[in-house]
């Protein structure tokens, strides 16, 4: 057997280090308080379930539908007086909801109404998807906000970066989230691209040597019918220099049924395939997205999110920092946290830019590196995207760098230049 290793410390250090720990656990005291607060998808278990057997008896479905996505598709709620049948809303309300209707499409999968608060509008799940009058009280933004129509050389693409680009494979998403940025291309009816369309995307990832990396998104990738995605990732494998194919989804938080074996089969036979979701609230991580990305993770595919930031829905550290927490214990990565764009009728949830640095200074070394998104601003006329954070270097000098850290310690570093 092996003998045990004695590793003897100083009582200095031993008392130095004591100090040390206890100043560290003070840092997260703040949070552990408001942890208990934020509800989260595991926490809200029960609740959820209850919800669903009322929707279930509402729409007059067999467990089989429900774990179906096509019959999540069909039966997506997108009138008033339905709703009101499963959340509590007043006649003023409803008249709202109408009104915001006629000018901005809605719809709400039957699995995102079962994570909804029945009687709080303060709910963050209801905010993302009921829609709410201020939309059509604000007329503060742009159509376009990123102006992606001067970034697209060819129809059906969308390309800012020199070794990447999208393509817009359909403008369908399994909900009609309220903050989306691309509500422009919503419209009145589902509109998968056309192959002609397709075709042309892909003829111009084919002429271009440079482009490596392909994200197909939309509207939502995971609209596509298995058949669809299997045929554009065997085209994109055909093409010698394309590298990795990204799919973009929100599928795993308002439709996690969608994730069935046909599809992770065929995600697993092209790999490297990576998918990125949106998610914005613990409340959105549960127990069927938990099955859903173990799925995907068993066929080989990293998961990332990309959250945006929004007004009293997620502008808040802990908050902000639960959800990340919990997207790991589900296996996604958070990626990027975006700064809500000028887009009409959106207002509403947009923040100023510092509540962002300030998530950002509550998240590095107050929790895990891999639980800390990038911070993001998409620069105006398609010139990107633009990391924003809390500064960290106080100044540089050809021998020093004078640098601050998580704690607001400031210390002197060596620049070396051999
Ligand atoms: S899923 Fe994405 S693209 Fe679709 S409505 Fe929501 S935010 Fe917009």
């Amino acid at each position: 057997m092996a003998e045990d290793i004695k590793i003897i410390i100083p009582a200095e250090k031993r008392v130095a280090a004591l100090e040390r720990a206890s100043e560290l656990k003070e840092n997260i005291d703040d949070y552990l308080e408001a942890r208990g607060t934020i509800e989260t998808g595991f926490s809200l278990e029960d609740k959820y379930q209850k919800n669903k057997e009322l929707i279930m008896e509402l729409l007059d479905a067999r467990e089989e539908e429900w774990q179906d996505w096509h019959w999540q598709v069909e039966n997506r709620i997108s009138d008033e007086e339905k709703l009101s049948k499963i959340i509590n809303l007043s006649d003023e309300e409803k008249n709202e909801i109408s009104r915001v209707g006629s000018r901005y499409r809605w719809s709400v999968s039957p699995y995102y109404l079962s994570l909804m608060d029945r009687d709080d509008p303060e709910c963050p799940i209801r905010k993302q998807s009921v829609p709410s009058i201020l939309e059509c009280t604000d007329d503060f933004g742009y159509d376009d906000p990123m102006e992606e129509e001067f970034n697209s050389p060819a129809r059906g693409i969308t390309r800012r970066y020199p070794d990447r680009l999208i393509i817009n494979v359909t403008n369908q998403c399994a909900m009609y989230c309220r903050h989306c940025q691309r509500r422009r291309n919503i419209g009145e009816k589902d509109v998968p691209t056309s192959r002609e369309v397709l075709e042309e995307a892909l003829e111009y990832v084919r002429n271009n040597k440079e482009l490596r990396d392909i994200l197909l998104t939309g509207g939502d990738a995971f609209m596509l019918s298995n058949e669809e995605i299997d045929w554009i990732l065997t085209e994109l494998d055909k093409i010698p220099h394309v590298e990795i194919k990204r799919l973009g989804t929100r599928t795993l938080v308002t439709m996690p049924m969608r994730v069935d074996d046909g599809l992770c089969k065929i995600l697993e036979k092209h790999s490297p395939v990576y998918v990125n979701s949106h998610f914005n609230h613990p409340k959105e991580v549960t127990r069927p997205v938990q099955e859903a990305c173990l799925k995907l993770t068993r066929a080989g595919v990293p998961l990332g999110n990309q959250a945006v930031l929004l007004k009293d829905i997620n502008n808040d550290p802990h908050v902000m920092k639960k959800l990340n927490q919990e997207l790991l214990k589900v296996l996604i990565k958070p990626y990027y946290l975006f700064h809500a764009k000028r887009v009409k009728g959106t207002s509403h949830f947009r923040t100023p830019v510092e509540d962002g640095i300030e998530i950002m200074e509550k998240l590095r070394g107050y929790t895990s590196g891999i639980a800390i998104p990038t911070y993001i601003i998409n620069a105006p006329k398609g010139y990107g995207k633009t990391p924003m954070l809390p500064e960290y270097l106080v100044s540089i000098s050809s021998d020093n760098l004078t640098i601050r850290n998580w704690e607001k310690k400031i210390v002197d570093y060596f620049n070396p230049h051999f």
